[in-house]
């Protein structure tokens, strides 16, 4: 039907070699990595042999240009990303602390990531797609709302679909607008791809029997939910949930496990795998992506993901 496309902040990010508390004295960093959530969804959907396509925003300097080329590289449409002149591609420093949580410092609001709109290459590419992501983290970024307002009728019209990933994240925080606007996407999805607490606040109502039959009345038909190394779970309505362990990796870096988990998971749903297949390569680009520093640059080609996960032991299995 036409590609899977994403909508949202490009950035790089740059990240501390130690574990501590902030950045408040001189630490060794690395980077840039390419970055931004719908980024990384749309470099492991291209990867693993999906069509996919990104809409967004970088500045016009070396920032924008790894981010671009790497997604070009992975074979994703970058055409609809557009290179603003005026404004810097955004940015994230992230330095882990010792219980696993993370310290950012953003530079989205203020950057390219976050000046982008309805342009004619927007809008080329959205009367072809077949399929609308979308991340949670995005709906706070007025640009975003606006293009996937306007695109998810035309996607609709045209018999594609769309899916979110609610990606909250504790370092945002979302106004009432936004959470009106997040309810009302979850509403309208076909596939819904929480973590954690994500499933209880998309469906309003606790515990997890509860939110997945709440979600299923609300419409939607397929909930692929993350559990970090206790792998993931697929809920449909009327048939018996589908469970896969994760596979036993050393985590050097969590980010972007979910993103990658997403891409895969949607990327295989749409050349048509079973849900049993699609589970397995993204709880396998999940993992394999958490093995690498850098949030993207653990994301696998179909072949490298063969591989893993023929080479790969299963936790507790
Ligand atoms: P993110 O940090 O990108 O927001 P998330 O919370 O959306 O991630 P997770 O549940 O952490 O998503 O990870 C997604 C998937 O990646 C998991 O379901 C699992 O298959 C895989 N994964 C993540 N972390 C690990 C790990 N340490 N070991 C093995 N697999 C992992």
């Amino acid at each position: 039907l036409g590609p899977t496309i994403c909508v949202g902040e490009i950035l790089v990010e740059i990240m501390a070699t130690t574990i501590g508390d902030g950045f408040r004295e001189p630490i060794d960093l690395i980077g840039p990595f390419p970055s931004g959530a719908p980024a990384i969804f749309i470099s492991q959907c291209a990867r693993i042999g999906g069509m996919a396509a990104m809409i967004g925003a970088v500045g016009e300097d070396d920032f924008g240009r790894i981010n671009t080329e790497r997604l070009a590289d992975d074979g994703a449409d970058i055409s609809a990303i557009a290179v603003d002149l005026d404004y810097p591609t955004g940015s994230a420093f992230v330095r882990y602390r010792s219980d696993g949580s993370r310290d950012f410092v953003y530079n989205i609001a203020t950057s390219a990531a976050a000046r982008f709109g309805w342009i004619g290459n927007v809008e080329a590419l959205v009367s072809r797609a077949g399929h609308l992501h979308v991340m949670g983290s995005g709906l706070s970024m007025q640009s975003a709302v606006d293009v996937i307002e306007r695109a998810l009728p035309i996607i609709r019209e045209r018999g594609g679909s769309l899916s979110v990933d609610p990606n909250l994240r504790k370092e945002i925080t979302y106004d009432a607008d936004t959470k009106k606007r997040f309810r009302n996407l979850i509403a309208t999805a076909d596939l819904l791809l929480p973590s954690g607490e994500e499933l209880e606040l998309a469906a309003g109502i606790e515990g997890e029997d509860a939110a997945i039959e709440r979600l299923f009345e609300m419409g939607v038909k397929e909930i692929a939910l993350k559990r970090g190394s206790a792998g993931a779970t697929v809920f449909r309505p009327g048939a018996e949930p589908v469970s896969a362990a994760a596979f036993e990796v050393e985590e050097i870096d969590p980010t972007g496990a979910g993103d990658c988990f997403g891409g895969a998971y949607v990327a295989s749903r749409r050349l048509g795998l079973s849900v049993e297949e699609a589970l397995t390569y993204a709880n396998a680009a999940g993992a394999r992506n958490v093995t690498r520093r850098g949030p993207m640059e653990g994301a696998g080609t179909r072949e490298e993901l063969d591989r893993f996960i023929a080479e790969t032991p299963r936790l507790g299995g």
